[in-house]
């Protein structure tokens, strides 16, 4: 047996029709594995409810009778005995079974008591004969029953057809894992329900192993990329932090020692920062700014919005200011004179760094030594901008900052071999976000709140979901809660801020609000990032429900950034359902905990957009919940990519034949 048409019972139609659902070849249909699988077994009819969905065995009494409807439509009714019980089976649009159901045949039906026991509406009818008890695969091939899909699979089974194992004898015994054709059978013969978990367990490791070998191949191309070690002026950086006015918590220093060993090594340095909101991610991309910089390096900072680059163009130049280091900022509001001079700051390496949005990938912004490139909340950009950064130097160092912290095994994954540096704690003397969630019934106390913080002086964000109101939905927007707000407090400066605001006056709004001159900024969720404003004690959350959990807990994030106490109110409709979601916001600040729960919920390509490359397409593992099996993939992959011998090296061309070119740039 070599093809499919040796097959007994395989003819021209039927090969035509595998060949449309991609099956090709006999290996093809053993790999072609059930959508799903159906749990047949006779039920026990001391334990069936009305209304339940059961298996029965019955013996037929007499005659069916047969009714027909209208064109399309019959009823067989036959009386069968169910033990000694007498009972009316009835099954529609089966009439041509009556063939075969005979006084005193044995039958197994499938289907419910509707009302009472006395009579079955039945789905399927099958004789006793050829009812079979078990865990029976279901296909889902168009124009080829899973019936007949399973005969034929059964004869192939039974020839012994072999296939080839892919992967090697040692990780088979050490993850203790089927080998292929033992899966094979398990997945379209299985006789329980252990040895189905562990075919699909194999299916699944299998997958996440190929997913790490990707992964650690890419890595390797580029350990094998020569760079120049920066050597940077120590004594500069000691100094300089003494001056930065707060002792660095114990995470930002690790990170900070990562990154400086990733400096001066001769690799690229390819590293993703994670910490939660306002766990002090940028003193630490300053800190590896300056160690590039008296290393002789230009170094990039991009970030994905215009305010946000504005405060760190603000914030680096305060660092910097008793340093002779020249900072530029390159943004879309850059008049075009201006963008000249800095155009060429940049190209005569006049400029040592130089922070902007988007505008620093434009076409005609060429570095002169562009040694180091930061980019903040990176998940905001693509690929394919980030790798435009990149290349505009010389395989340059990369630091990569994220405030939503995930997993270590997943950010691998997701960000593409990317070592980690993590933020986990907070620095001292920060006080917990009261958050608490309110209905709209409830707003007085809200209100109150708003009052008393206003009356000390204190700042009120306010987020909607809107910008203005719209038809198919009731979430408040900016617009209506403007109005809202400003009937209830008369005496307060109101400022909007959304998406359809030219961005000078985005920066405007920002720049009276961070001077106190606005008290209460009602705002899409374009604040989302970043910005920072001590003052800012209070946020409403309208419509909190529309939001996912890591970006309520990166909203909330705008507040609690200094030693006063802060408020978080999640508002909500009272007919809202999820709100134990919403809970997890009351009881937690932890980000990891609440991104954890919220890849649960809505998956990485939910949080992190689709256009992270990195996401992978899997059929059998789910990147969120197969955690372990990916931690254990990826130690596997680190340990077979420096073994050479056939087999091995079969598996990392199959792997390396998946690579777009610009995974390896
Ligand atoms: P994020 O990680 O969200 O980007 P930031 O870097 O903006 O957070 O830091 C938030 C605030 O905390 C800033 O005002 C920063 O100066 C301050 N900060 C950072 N590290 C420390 C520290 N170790 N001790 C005290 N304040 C710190
Ligand atoms: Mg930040």
């Amino acid at each position: 047996m070599n093809q499919l048409i040796d097959i007994k019972g395989i003819g021209k139609t039927t090969l035509s029709k595998l060949e449309n659902a991609s099956i090709n070849s006999i290996e093809d249909l053993l790999l072609y594995y059930p959508k799903s699988y159906k749990i047949q077994k006779i039920n026990n009819i001391n334990h069936i409810k009305i209304g339940e969905t059961v298996s029965l065995e019955m013996t037929i009494l007499n005659k069916p009778n047969i009714f027909f409807f209208r064109k399309n439509l019959s009823k067989l009714s036959v009386d069968c005995y169910l033990d000694n019980h007498k009972i009316k089976v009835d099954i529609f649009n089966r009439h041509f079974l009556s063939k075969v159901l005979f006084k005193d045949v044995e039958i197994v039906v499938t289907g419910r008591f509707k009302n009472n026991f006395k009579i079955f509406t039945a789905n399927d009818i099958v004789l006793k004969k050829n009812f079979k008890e078990g865990i029976i695969p279901l296909y889902n091939i168009d124009d080829i029953k899973d019936g007949r899909l399973r005969k034929i699979i059964e004869v192939v089974l039974k020839s012994g057809y072999h296939l080839e194992e892919i992967l090697p004898d040692e990780i088979l015994k050490k993850r203790n894992i089927q080998e292929i054709n033992n899966v094979v059978y398990n997945i379209h013969q299985p006789k329980n329900m252990i040895e189905l978990e562990e075919a699909l367990n194999r299916l699944k490791y299998q997958e996440l192993l190929m997913f790490a070998l990707r992964i650690t191949l890419i890595k390797k191309h580029r350990d094998h990329i020569n760079i120049s070690k920066k050597t940077y002026k120590i004594d500069v950086v000691r100094s300089f932090i003494k001056e930065i006015g707060f002792n660095l918590t114990n995470s930002q220093k690790q990170a900070t020692n990562d990154i400086f060993k990733d400096l001066k090594s001769d690799r690229q340095m390819n590293r993703l920062l994670q910490g939660d909101v306002g766990s002090g991610k940028t003193i630490v991309s300053i800190l590896t700014a300056l160690a590039s910089v008296t290393s002789g390096y230009q170094v990039a900072v991009m970030a994905p919005t215009l305010v946000l680059s504005y405060q760190h163009f603000d914030e680096f130049k305060k660092y910097f200011s008793n340093l002779d280091v020249n900072i530029v900022l390159l943004t879309s509001e850059t008049s075009i004179k201006e963008k000249r001079t800095v155009k060429n700051m940049i190209a005569n390496n006049e400029a040592d760094i130089i922070i902007g949005t988007h505008s620093l990938i434009q076409e005609d912004i060429q570095f002169s030594n562009l040694g180091l490139v930061i980019i903040d909340e990176q998940h905001r950009f693509g690929v394919n901008q980030r790798k435009i950064l990149r290349q505009k130097g010389y395989y340059p160092d990369i630091l990569l900052m994220s405030a939503t912290p995930i997993p270590r095994s997943l950010a691998i994954s997701i960000f593409e071999s990317s070592d980690v540096s993590q933020i986990t704690e907070k620095p001292k003397g920060r006080k917990p976000i009261f958050t608490n969630i309110y209905e709209f019934q409830n707003m007085k106390r809200v209100y109150q709140l708003v009052n008393q913080e206003l009356n000390n002086n204190n700042q009120v964000y306010v987020i909607c979901p809107l910008i203005e109101e719209n038809e198919t939905t009731n979430y408040f927007s900016v617009m209506e809660t403007y109005d809202i707000l400003n009937k209830r407090f008369p005496t307060a400066n109101i400022g909007m801020l959304h998406g359809k605001m030219k961005d000078k006056e985005k920066i405007d709004m920002i720049n009276q609000f961070k001077n106190n001159e606005i008290n209460i900024l009602i705002s899409t969720t374009v604040i989302e990032v970043g910005i920072h404003i001590d003052k800012a004690t209070t946020m409403l959350i309208m419509n909190a429900n529309a939001f996912g959990l890591a970006q309520l807990h990166q909203l909330r994030g705008r507040i609690g950034r200094s030693d006063l106490q802060s408020y978080c109110c999640l508002i909500v409709d009272e007919s809202v359902e999820d709100i134990d979601r919403l809970k997890i916001l009351e009881n937690t600040d932890d980000g990891f905990e609440i991104s954890a729960q919220d890849l649960k919920l809505r998956g990485p390509g939910e949080i992190f957009g689709k256009n992270q490359a990195g996401i992978p397409n899997l059929s059998f593992a789910n990147i969120v919940e197969d955690q372990e099996l990916l931690e254990q993939a990826l130690t596997d992959a680190s340990q077979l990519v420096n073994i050479n011998n056939p087999e091995i090296n079969q598996l990392k061309n199959q792997v390396l034949k998946t690579l777009e070119s610009y995974h390896l740039d």
